[in-house]
This record gives structure tokens, sequence and C-alpha cells, in this order.
């Protein structure tokens, strides 16, 4: 049972929200609330951050759940808590080690998402994305201006920062440091007369840039494609990179379990027992013809799997991984049962097994059941399973057919 839910309310998840849940919530959020885009938002970006931070690791998750966050507080947090641009760098970055020191020495770079169909996916697909950016001005080379017009900034005396000191009352007085607002930290200034035009003296000018982003069969939600060096430019820095976010979009008939395919096919009752042949199109427009012969024959739940086709392995496009089939069966309206047909249904069907009634027999009625607390959403029941076949997680916590293992990893 879990105490509070604020937590899980900041990244829209539910309290039993696994890791891939967890992932894809922070993604979007993090990259919607990041302060270079949204910086009206406060401190959302953090309490993303803390929220991700906790929930994404199995301790601080139980601590939470058992005690909200005052036990959190209490010494739960071991190994302690790490700042929102780190969590968000460690999640975004772009493999280059992490350290503190080498970004210092590289430019930002700009983390894009993009929305890719489970048709892109299947089918591969190339994207052409502009994108804006900081680039170092042709005109003066990055100088800002002309040659040796630079000159240590006045306001600041080259230190990049200024300080305040403010009485606040008699005899108190408060110092306090902010970024020199005549040359924006950079510790020197350009002249207005000596400025460069084409950059106004800024050094950077923005610009255009095309990309195509080539997405290869196989690729998965969150998976990354990195542009090394096309991010912003800066003089003296090392350019920073484009890494694109991939953002699978749910599919009207088919979920994606890792390499596998999911769907369900609605059969009736009359195919279930006496066979069928339906028509499955796939993510690349063939269709599949599923035949059930009669008497083979199939119960509501089933499950059956077509080999190699599902999703092609990533860099490995000619192997696919399995679709997978759940069969619901759709029983007969009441209406369409008329009594004729129900005595000739007993006829057809094998023979009841006799109940024997015991003479102090208690009359017991059957009512509607009507789910709305307390549910066990991992009971073993045909809608239980059904109900996560969206989870394209490998939880071994998953029960009965919608226990997918992917064979093919
Ligand atoms: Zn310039
Ligand atoms: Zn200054």
């Amino acid at each position: 049972m879990v105490r509070e839910t604020a937590l899980y309310d900041e990244l829209g998840v539910k309290p039993n929200a696994d890791e891939t849940e967890l992932k894809k919530a922070y993604r979007k959020l993090a990259l919607k609330y990041h302060p270079d885009k949204n910086p009206e938002a406060g401190d959302k970006f953090k309490k993303i951050a803390f929220a991700y931070e906790v929930l994404s690791d199995p301790k601080k998750r139980e601590t939470y759940d058992r005690g909200g966050e005052q036990a959190l507080k209490e010494g739960g947090g071991e190994g302690g808590f790490h700042n929102p641009m780190d969590i968000f760098d460690m999640f975004f970055g772009g493999g280059r080690g992490g350290g503190g020191r080498a970004r210092e020495r590289k430019g930002k770079d700009v983390i894009h998402q993009i929305k890719v169909s489970l048709e892109d996916l299947y089918n591969g697909h190339t994207r052409r994305l502009a994108l804006q950016k900081n680039v170092i001005c042709k005109k003066c080379e990055g100088r800002g201006g002309k040659k040796g017009a630079t000159e240590q900034c006045k306001g600041c005396r080259g230190t990049g920062m200024k300080v305040r000191i403010q009485q606040i009352a008699p005899g108190f007085v408060q110092q306090s440091q902010s970024v020199c607002s005549d040359c924006e930290g950079q510790g020197e200034q350009i002249k207005a007369e000596d400025r460069c035009p084409e950059c106004a003296g800024k050094k950077v000018t923005r610009d255009r840039k095309i990309l195509e982003v080539h997405i290869d069969k196989g690729m998965k939600d969150g998976q990354k494609i990195m542009f090394t060096g096309e991010g912003d430019q800066e003089p003296g820095l090392e350019a920073g990179d484009v890494i694109i976010v991939l953002d699978e979009q749910p599919h009207e008939t088919f979920a994606r379990k890792g390499n596998d395919l999911v769907m369900r096919m609605n059969i009736q009752l009359v195919e279930a027992l006496c066979g069928f042949q339906k028509i499955i199109t796939t993510l690349d427009n063939r269709n599949l013809m599923v035949t059930s012969l009669p008497g083979q024959i199939i119960n509501y739940g089933d499950t059956k799997l077509i080999v190699h086709e599902g999703m092609p392995i990533y860099r490995n496009p000619f192997e696919k991984g399995r679709l997978i089939i759940q069969f619901i069966v759709d029983f007969p309206e009441p209406k369409q049962l008329t009594p004729q047909r129900i005595t000739q249904l007993e006829k057809i069907l094998p023979d009841r097994t006799v109940e024997m009634i015991p003479d102090d027999a208690e009359e017991a009625i059957l009512q509607e059941y009507h789910d709305n607390h307390g549910k066990n959403e991992r009971s073993g029941g045909h809608h239980g399973h059904f109900a996560h076949m969206e989870d394209d997680d490998d939880d071994p916590r998953a029960g009965g057919p919608g226990a997918v293992q992917c064979g093919t990893q």
C-alpha cells in the first residue's frame, strides 16, 4: 500500500507504474520543463527530477511508499540526492563520460524528442528536422568585433560577476553576487562602435540547420540518435551535440513488447468452435491470413503466436520478433438465444455433468459484479492480463498468457 502519491502525481503515473512507464514520463516532462525551453516553469523541473530520482531507485521508492516524504527526509535518502541538472544529464547524457569538468569545455547539447509511429520503427524512416542553433559568427570569426577591440568590462572589472552591497537595516549590510549584466558574465566588452555588425558583438549568430534523422528498423522508444558536434557553438569551446530522442506513439492494433508485437483478436463463439479465417494487416501493409480449423477450439484468453511477424531486430533487421495474438471470444447476446435454440444447443453440445444437490443446500443469488475498488490487477483472470497488454516491460509478475517472454533477445 502506498502512503502518499505526490511524487507519482508529479510524473503523472499510477503508483504501480513500472520502470518503463517512469522513464517515459520523466523523459517527456523533463524535456518539456527544462529551464532552457520553459524558463517560466519555475520549480517544476526540479520537482520532476526529484520524483524521478526517488521512484527510479528501488530502495528510495520503497522508503517513500512506506513512509512518504517524511521517511525520505529521515535518512531514507541514502547516497543523497542529485541536483536536477545532473539527473537530466545522466538520463540524456550524450555518452561523454559525464564528468562535470569535461562538460564545461563543450557547448550546450540540444535535446529534441520526436514522435515516431510503430510503422516508422518497423519499416525504417528518414525524417528531416530543422533546428535553430548558435554558430560562431562568420564575419568576425567569433571575436565579436575588430581585432584588439575587446576590453575588460568596466562594470565587473573582468570578473563577470557584480557584487552589490545593500544596507538592509542601520548597521547591517547584505552582500549579493550576480552575473554582470553589462557583459553577460563574459568579463569583457567591445565598444559599441567596434562591434561586429553581423552578430552585434555576441560572437555567435542563430542559424537554421537541417538534420536528416535516420530511424533504423527496430529502434526503440527512448532510443537516442546522436549528432556529434551539431549542437550550439561557442567561441573557445567544442561544439555541443544534438541528441534526438525517439518517442514511440501507441498503435491502434499492435502493442510492442520488446521485439514482439501483441494484438487482440475478437472472434465469435461460432468461430471459436467451428474455425475461421482472418486477415491481419501488418505494419508494412501485407495481409496475413490466419486459419483456425473446425474443432480447433479457441478459448477466451487463448494466446497464439506467429513467428517472424514481430518487430525487426535493431541492427539485424532480417530477424524479427513474434506476433502474439490474444483471443477474445464474443459470446452471443441473450436475445439471440431463443428457448428453442437453447434446446437445440443442449442436444449438440457435450452432455452436462450432473451436479448432486444435497437436501440442505441453501439457495444463493448470483448478482452482477462491479469491480470498483480494491482491484487485484495482477490476478490471473482473463480481464486481468488483457488489461496489461500495453505494458511493454518484462515484468515477470504479469502471469497467465500475457506473460510474454522475449525469447529473441
Ligand atoms: Zn560577428
Ligand atoms: Zn561585466
